[in-house]
């Protein structure tokens, strides 16, 4: 199958976070199984191992001619193409320190009728991918590229048997703007109703309504846009019915313990030896007391209130009052940066708090700690509850979103089980979760031994994750 998977980030090019990790991850497990994968993203700065193909496309938008270059990567089976423009080459990716940048419509349109012209122009080992594919969109980002299929190519007989798909990784962002955007967009005025919401120009809300399928990044997460969490667009959602789906995310292979190049020992569920000696080390790395018998919690978490760090703060006077060490990596919220710092000076014992970006910091924490705390007040998949797992470092969250979907609470009496999610969230769910989980590790070491085995032989690959999209892509064509 020819599939282009085109987005605003695809790792380790471009990353804010879950999006760039699936477009660049899934491409590699889709390739792998012998299709033929292209993305199409943004270059945001120059990428040494791109070159420059030489093709040349012009796009009207706004009133103005606009000429795209495209650059090339193969990498892993996967064919990478580089949408370049001035207006990507400003640092960030959708904004700086003074907030979003003013022309986002204008750029991710420019992106989705870039990635169009790829598919019919871009040589991939000689030839284009051709206008027999399936588009797989990203956010609202690229939620408008249905739309230029339906209304552009189409009617000239172009990309009649393409399909679409519409990736939902976070639905609390639609891209929103001015209904007077819309003439700038190039498209005729009958398609404004896919695109109106509320009288204004939505790009999510326009890929949620002309995509053929709709993918959530995990099954609950599916559920839940459909209600409060679809920030507006529940209806556009719901109505979908059975073309709304949800798959969750795999792991990259670099989140494992038998190999991780950044942990002191490697081990696996056999042998849980090599464990001790990443708890031991990092105990000495963050300068904390060396004692295997205290339990280490971790949290490794962007700092947005959508990540429920206040329940942590919330709960850390109780949990502080126990022999327990506290690990906390993030950064963002200043609020919250200040409870790290103020946490590490009030138990300077028991806690570390580390602001900042630290990729093997963060490897080092799942690796170490005996328990993840991920209390989000929604989480469409999330990532660090599965890398727990597998390091049997065992997860106390939030059950929302893929944290409900991945982590299931332990039950002494049929010894099933691989965490703890609490129901609702409040600090006082969160402490008794807590409780439980600590309870358990100090007095029940055979039942802790069981929670960790199970995490870790989860089958979280992305193998499983691009088997499930493939079946949604083929069901994805016109009828
Ligand atoms: P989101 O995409 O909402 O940020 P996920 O759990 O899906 O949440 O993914 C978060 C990713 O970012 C993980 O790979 C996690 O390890 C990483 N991460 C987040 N904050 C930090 C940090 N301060 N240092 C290192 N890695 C981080």
């Amino acid at each position: 199958m020819n599939i282009a998977i085109v987005a605003a980030e695809v790792a380790p090019w471009s990353k804010t976070g879950g999006l760039g990790d699936v477009c660049g991850a899934l491409p590699k497990a889709l390739a792998a199984l012998g299709h033929h994968v292209m993305t199409v993203a943004p270059r945001y700065k120059e990428y040494p191992d791109a070159w420059d193909t030489g093709v040349r496309a012009t796009v009207h938008l706004f009133g103005h001619t606009h000429e795209v270059a495209y650059f090339h990567a193969k990498v892993d089976g996967v064919h990478h193409v580089f949408v370049d423009h001035p207006s990507f080459h400003r640092g960030g990716i959708y904004g700086d320190s003074q907030g979003p940048y003013g022309d986002n419509l204008f750029r991710f349109a420019l992106l989705s009728r870039a990635a169009i012209e790829a598919a019919a122009r871009v040589p991939l080992d000689g030839t284009p991918m051709g206008e027999d594919l399936v588009f797989h969109v990203n956010d609202w980002h690229t939620g408008l590229l249905p739309l230029y299929l339906e209304a552009v190519y189409r009617p000239a007989g172009r990309f009649v048997n393409a399909g679409t798909v519409l990736g939902v990784h976070n639905a609390g962002h639609h891209g929103s703007g001015p209904a007077h955007d819309f003439a700038g967009l190039d498209v005729s005025a009958r398609w404004w109703p896919a695109v109106d919401f509320d009288g204004r120009l939505n790009p999510l809300k326009c890929g949620a309504t002309l995509a053929r399928k709709i993918v959530a990044v995990s099954p609950t997460y599916a559920r839940e846009i459909t209600g409060p969490l679809g920030f507006g667009l529940e209806g556009v959602f719901a109505a979908r019915g059975a073309d709304l789906l949800g798959v969750l995310n795999g792991v990259d292979d670099a989140w494992d313990p038998r190999t991780d190049r950044h942990i002191a020992a490697h081990f696996d569920a056999e042998d849980l030896s090599g464990k001790a000696t990443c708890k031991a080390a990092l105990q000495t790395e963050l300068g904390l007391p060396v004692r295997a018998e205290v339990p280490m919690l971790g949290v490794v978490a962007r700092l947005d209130h959508q990540k429920g760090i206040d329940l942590v703060e919330a709960a850390a006077p109780w949990l502080m009052r126990h022999d327990v060490q506290l690990v906390l990596l993030g950064s963002g919220s200043s609020a919250l940066e200040t409870f790290f710092r103020q946490a590490e000076r009030t138990w300077p014992e028991k806690a570390r708090g580390w602001v900042g970006f630290n990729e093997g910091l963060a490897h080092r924490i799942e690796a170490g700690a005996d328990l993840f705390l991920m209390p989000s007040r929604f989480e469409p998949c999330g990532l660090n509850q599965m890398y727990s797992m597998r390091y049997g470092t065992v997860p106390v969250v939030h059950a929302t979103g893929g944290l409900a979907d991945t982590v299931q609470t332990f039950d002494p009496l049929s010894s099933r089980g691989t965490g703890w999610a609490f129901k609702s969230f409040s600090a006082e769910a969160f402490v008794e979760a807590l409780g439980w989980a600590l309870y358990t590790w100090r007095t029940h070491p055979t039942a802790w031994r069981g929670i960790q085995v199970r995490g870790m032989t989860q089958d979280f690959s992305w193998e499983r994750s691009a088997r499930a999209y493939v079946a949604i892509y083929e069901s994805a064509r016109p009828k």
